[in-house]
């Protein structure tokens, strides 16, 4: 499967976007929607996903861009903030041989703590519970 392509409109992401899957929202404006990813690679990791529907950043217009990196530093900050991370990790992955496993485009904002290992990647849904309590801590970061 080339790099750039096709989007497909059945990915998770995309379902969300619509209202038609559930997710811990964080924030949303009319360039991205912001949530925690569900099986957090550590405490605090969210997403911050673009509404333009692309695949990954080869194929995000300039103009979402530039928009979504603003909404990506904005939640690192509230992230900051909020949970007290000794380091932030900002990923996006593009293709399935670079990790990609939902091909809508999206950012991981991921905390770091300096005694503590990252999770693997996409392992052990979170509690429920849990990451609606840290979206509120984030959420109540922003601004
Ligand atoms: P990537 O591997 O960069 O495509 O990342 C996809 C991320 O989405 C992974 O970290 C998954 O844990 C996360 N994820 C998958 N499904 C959901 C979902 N329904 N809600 C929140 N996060 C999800």
């Amino acid at each position: 499967m080339s790099l750039t392509g096709d989007y497909d409109d059945q990915n998770v992401f995309a379902k969300i976007l619509r209202g038609e899957a559930p997710a811990i929202k964080i924030f949303e404006d009319d360039v991205v929607i912001a949530f925690m990813d569900i099986f957090p690679q550590s405490p605090g990791h969210c997403l911050v996903v673009p509404r333009e529907p692309a695949r990954n950043l080869l194929d995000l217009s300039p103009e979402t861009a530039s928009a979504a990196i603003q909404r990506v530093q904005r939640l690192a900050r509230a992230v900051e903030t909020a949970l007290q991370p000794d380091g932030l990790v900002v990923t996006q992955f593009n293709g399935a041989p670079a990790g990609q496993t939902v091909f809508h485009i999206h950012f991981h904002i991921i905390p770091r703590w300096a005694d503590k290992s990252l999770g693997r990647h996409g392992d052990g849904q979170a509690d429920t519970d849990e990451l609606k309590s840290q979206a509120e801590r984030i959420r109540a970061a922003l601004i």
